[in-house]
């Protein structure tokens, strides 16, 4: 199981955005990267080009830059900051699944 899913709410803690929280936009796996909403914005120059979906304008973008998993925290949702995790299991009904635990007040997410 993956510390950071989409969707998470994570603490950026090193980097420009450090101390800053944001929500997962998408998890890059095989870099271990993820995009964090409004977070660790870079500028790209993208140039014109003729794709499939017509033509894409030219020019110069903010866009979020991926950032290293290890300097994102997953937020517990009841502490509201970022929090080391254990993983667990938890049982429901007769479904096994691993959940994160967080290390400070036990809350599951
Ligand atoms: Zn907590």
């Amino acid at each position: 199981m993956k510390r950071i899913r989409k969707d998470d709410q994570v603490l950026v803690i090193s980097g420009k955005d450090k101390g800053r929280t944001g929500r997962v936009i998408r998890v890059i796996p095989d870099r271990d990267r993820a995009l964090v909403e409004g977070r660790n914005f870079a500028t790209k120059h993208v140039r014109a080009q003729q794709g499939p979906s017509g033509v894409t304008e030219g020019g110069i973008i903010q866009t979020e830059a991926p950032i290293h998993l290890s300097n994102l925290m997953p937020v517990c949702p009841s502490c509201d900051q970022g929090v080391r995790v254990n993983y667990v299991f938890t049982e429901e009904g007769n479904r096994r699944s691993k959940v994160r635990e967080c290390k400070k007040c036990g809350a599951h997410f």
